[in-house]
């Protein structure tokens, strides 16, 4: 999924294979105990750019084993196919979140505040996606913290699943993203001494170690009374008007999931187009917030939960997240064309933060593309602003799209030429 790129050291260079290889570890372990204090260690993923991609090395007391982190806030400075990029607050809807919310280490781990504790035994107050109207924040005011679409965001993105580039094609299936999905969930701590993959159900096929791995979940779940999050893409559109239950495709070891109609109701409210783009058929990711369900003595199965809170997101076939079906066709033709590009993902973000749809990323600086999709008089006006805020900041170097209205057969503008380096 990501690359493994040299790195540099005290003026030596050290190969992917060196960093990686079974049979360099020993030599490798060496190398990174005689410069523990010492550095400075450099990734060589990009030549002549700004930025130091100074790395830290840790040392694993439980293991006594070392290992190459990024210093937090350094992770925009590496090229995205990079393991150690991470993508810049202000290029993304991230921008949204006050202070503290997002938190990352020098280890190369996060801590998130999240919307909803996940002591099963503790009631709260509705999450500000479920507050009546005149309660929400002003506009553009940052938000306090993470909620369940923000967390997915947040999970897609530092797994780098919103990066594309032409030699990634063919090689990112189902359970690439959902492996990198969980590394990410594991160096993700959400409450006191909990990280985001102990209580995180994911797809797994029938008797395979990620089935029995979501047992282990559900029966520690229980033990200490914690809600549990699961993912997943939903499984084909059977026609019910209103669901009953959630089905995500490779479903093993996870609870069946009912789902209120109060909460159904809740996001197809929210999440109305892509609601729609699954009933067409199109790729559709699911998280959610569970309960779990009392079981009966002597049960042992996976028992079941209810869905409290329940997010959406469209992807494309390779995973890509999108808004809409404008973005779909942006999408398949930079991939067709052979493009490299990120998807910056909007988290919790209200309309007024300011970033482009995709980022073009083989152009040397990165060029901002917008595609211009919607004709109301509001959002015309909306249009316009960001329009000078393109050329404020980019000048020339950005594209904008603005698609006739209410036709998906035409054809998307020639992207900018890609650097020749
Ligand atoms: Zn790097």
């Amino acid at each position: 999924m990501t690359t493994v790129f040299p790195v540099g050291l005290s003026s030596k260079r050290y190969s992917a294979e060196f960093q990686e290889e079974a049979q360099y570890a020993r030599q490798w372990q060496r190398v990174l105990a005689a410069a523990y204090g010492n550095g400075p260690i450099t990734c060589l993923c990009r030549a002549a750019v700004a930025g130091q991609r100074q790395l830290a090395i840790k040392l694993r007391q439980s293991t006594n084993l070392y290992s190459v982190a990024r210093y937090a806030h350094t992770g925009h400075e590496h090229n995205p196919e990079c393991r150690y990029y991470a993508e810049e607050t202000a290029r993304s809807g991230r921008q949204g979140y006050a202070e503290g919310v997002l938190q990352e280490d020098d280890k190369g781990g996060w801590r998130l505040r999240l919307d909803r504790g996940i002591d099963a035994r503790v009631r709260e107050a509705p999450s500000p996606d479920e507050q009546p109207p005149d309660t929400v924040r002003a506009p553009g005011a940052r938000r306090p913290s993470v909620s369940l679409l923000g967390l997915l965001h947040f999970l897609f993105s530092e797994a780098r699943i919103n990066v594309w580039a032409p030699k990634m094609e063919g090689k990112r299936s189902s359970s690439v993203v959902w492996r990198e999905v969980v590394k990410v969930a594991e160096r993700t701590t959400i409450s006191r001494g909990v990280t985001l993959d102990e209580i995180l159900l994911r797809p797994a096929m029938r008797e395979r170690p990620e089935a029995e791995n979501n047992a282990k979940i559900i029966r520690a779940a229980r033990q200490h009374q914690r809600r549990l999050v699961v993912v997943g893409q939903l499984a084909k559109d059977k026609g019910e008007v209103t669901p009953a239950k959630l089905t995500l495709s490779r479903p093993f070891g996870s609870p069946h999931l009912w789902l209120p109609p109060a909460v159904w109701e809740r996001a197809q409210r929210r999440f109305g187009s892509t609601v729609r783009s699954w009933h067409r058929g199109e790729p559709v990711v699911a998280i959610a917030l569970l309960e779990l369900r009392t079981v009966r003595p002597g049960d042992s199965g996976p028992g079941a939960a209810s869905i409290v809170d329940l997010a959406l997101m469209r992807v494309t076939e390779r995973w890509i997240p999108i808004e809409s079906s404008y973005e779909r066709l942006v999408e398949q033709q930079l991939v067709a064309t052979h493009r490299q590009f990120v998807k910056p993902l909007r988290y919790d973000a209200d309309e007024f933060a300011l970033f482009p749809d995709f980022w073009l990323t083989d152009v040397g600086k990165w060029l901002p593309m917008e595609v211009f999709g919607m004709q109301t008089e509001d959002y015309v006006r909306r249009r316009e602003a960001k329009r000078r805020w393109y050329l404020a900041e980019f000048g020339s170097h950005w594209w904008e799209w603005v698609p006739r209205h209410g036709t998906m057969a035409q054809s998307v503008p020639d992207f900018p030429p890609k650097a020749t380096s």
